[in-house]
């Protein structure tokens, strides 16, 4: 299925960009340069393209964004053949389009794939990076653009014992590309964030049981998931450009309509008629149900009690409903689940939820796990789905190095520094696609990921055009859009919760939170005016 076309010469060492995933966003960046005219290498450590999609192929993986947001917007052509077949698009026909994306637009000729980057150290000397990968070669490059994502770096799982369970053990996010056998046996999942809540309903259709570790419960809203939705998808196939255009302007870089009213302007009933609406036309719609619901009380704990009695209406043992029902965070301050039946899974025979904030996960034996109160859970098969190294993690795993020896995330000891989310100071000619800083898993990823790499061609245009062979962020632009990331997230409820998007300050415990939440528009606004005033803020050789 992956078969591996490479067509970059041996003798190729010298490159104009190396480009690090096959994934959404290395998949158009490596397209958008070599349309330039530069050469490109793109190296991915995977056997194909899909980055994401290409990995997490656990039971249910599915985007939780409508599939007519969630794909290119840059080819009108592209956009008008392709005919997704539900609301969600199901992880292996997202892997499907993205491998059809690297044919018609012959990418995977740049690509090296089953090629880990093992580090990329910039010689100041000649103004390139040299990249060493697994193989044991090196290449050389006047840009590193990384599109290795914010979500893809596992946890892996460290549970004690764990090497003398003889059970099978697998991670949702390395989900093995081979059968793995789910009916008729014992089966653990350990993680309840997106990937857990949308396999535990599949894998419970045919286990023989399944037990559900639970360490925090979190707001899951129901995808209604079905055919896609003709109005909006016909309506965007007649001006593709234009859409995309109405994408770059808006708040999320997808078509969702943010509730306009405040909660506490609304009657009861006008308050519960629009959550039943938001409820009933699914997914994450629901977080916007009211304009204040992100930062204010009083609206999110509507909205919050809302889903709380929703769990408490599925789920037939009340005990067992209040055990899902999340009480320590607004929501919405973690990424809202978006789930098939999830809570009604929950009302099977074979279905257990374990408390782990209760009797914490103890360790594996050969047979299984022993949670702290001494129960020994028999399993056959363990999930793990534990969640990322976000935002850092891949950008770590590439031991990117600079001419003194740093790496770009030394700084970042009290939060991500970032000009743009796309460039940090002491790291000329590195870009990272969608990096921390940037809008980057608050917006629609396919079009963030093309808005970053367009704006990276045009860069590396305008450099090349002008004469100059480097460029880095300036210590105080950088300052300034850090400074404005933390403002932008003052009044958010989501600062209150500890997750992967917030980072807490080791000393102070004070949270900062890692992407930027001004809203994409403003975002693409504020990197286009950079641009057009010659990269005011960058400091170009
Ligand atoms: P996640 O949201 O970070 O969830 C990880 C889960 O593992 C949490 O429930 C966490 O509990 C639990 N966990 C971690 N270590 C544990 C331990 N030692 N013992 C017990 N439980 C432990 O990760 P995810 O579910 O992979 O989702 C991450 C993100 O990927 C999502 O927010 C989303 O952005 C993206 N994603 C998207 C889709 C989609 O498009 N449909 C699907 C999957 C993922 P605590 O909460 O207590 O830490």
């Amino acid at each position: 299925m992956f078969e591996e076309v490479v067509d970059v010469p041996e003798t190729a060492r010298e490159f104009d960009v190396v480009v690090v995933g096959a994934g959404i966003g290395g998949l158009y960046g490596v397209h958008r340069f070599a349309s330039q005219g530069l050469s490109v290498l793109g190296l991915e450590g995977a056997s194909g393209v899909g980055g994401v999609w290409f990995h997490n192929r656990y039971p249910g993986a599915r985007v939780d964004i409508e599939s007519f947001d969630y794909c290119y917007y840059f080819s009108s052509e592209l956009y008008n053949e392709w005919e997704w077949s539900e609301r969600y698009a199901t992880q292996s026909e997202l892997l499907r389009y993205l491998n059809h994306v690297a044919d018609r637009f012959d990418i995977r000729r740049h690509f090296l794939f089953e090629t880990w980057v093992t580090g990329a150290q910039w010689d100041k000397e000649a103004s390139r990076y040299r990249v060493t990968v697994s193989s044991g070669d090196t290449f050389t490059c006047r840009f590193l653009v990384m599109a290795t994502g914010n979500l893809s770096a596992a946890r892996d799982p460290q549970f004690p014992g764990l090497e003398k369970f003889q059970g099978e053990w697998v991670q949702a996010s390395h989900w093995p590309d081979r059968e793995v056998e789910l009916a008729g046996r014992r089966i653990g999942v350990i993680g309840t964030g997106s990937s857990g809540v949308q396999t535990v309903p599949v894998v419970a259709k045919v286990a023989e049981h399944v037990t559900v570790f639970q360490r925090s419960p979190n707001f899951s809203v129901p995808a209604h998931n079905g055919p896609m939705s003709k109005d909006t998808w016909d309506r965007i196939r007649q001006d593709v450009p234009g859409e995309r255009a109405a994408l770059m302007a808006s708040a999320g870089a997808r078509h969702v309509s943010p509730g306009t009213s405040n909660a506490a302007d609304l009657t009861p009933e006008q308050r519960e008629e629009l959550l039943e609406k938001s409820w009933s036309y699914g997914g994450h719609v629901f977080q916007r149900t009211f304009a204040d619901q992100g930062t204010d009380d009083f609206s999110n704990s509507v909205a919050a009690e809302f889903v709380r009695n929703k769990i408490r209406s599925i789920v037939d043992d009340p005990e067992l409903a209040e055990k899902l029902c999340p009480k320590d965070h607004p929501v919405g301050s973690r990424r809202l689940c978006v789930d098939t039946d999830y809570y009604a899974t929950y009302n099977r025979d074979n279905v257990t939820l374990v408390d782990v904030s209760e009797h914490a996960i103890e360790r594996f034996d050969e047979t299984g796990i022993i949670t702290a109160d001494g129960t020994h859970h028999e399993l056959d098969l363990v999930i793990f789905a534990l969640g990322f190294n976000a935002f850092t993690g891949a950008i770590d795993n590439a031991n990117i190095r600079n001419a003194e020896g740093a790496s770009p995330t030394d700084h970042w000891d009290r939060g991500p520094r970032t000009l743009l989310g796309m460039t940090t100071t002491g790291f000329p000619n590195l870009f990272i696609s969608t990096g921390p800083g940037s809008p980057a898993v608050l917006a629609n990823l396919t079009v963030h990921n093309e808005q970053c790499m367009d704006w990276i061609g045009d860069c590396i245009a305008y450099l090349d055009k002008s004469g100059y062979a480097t460029i880095e962020a300036s210590e105080e632009a950088q300052d300034e859009w850090t400074a404005r990331v933390a403002e932008a997230a003052g009044s958010l409820l989501r600062l209150r919760t500890k997750n992967y998007m917030v980072h807490v300050n080791a000393d102070d415990q004070s949270r900062v939170f890692i992407p930027y939440v001004g809203g994409f528009g403003n975002y693409v606004a504020r990197c286009n005016e950079i641009a057009e005033n010659g990269y005011e803020g960058f400091v170009l050789k």
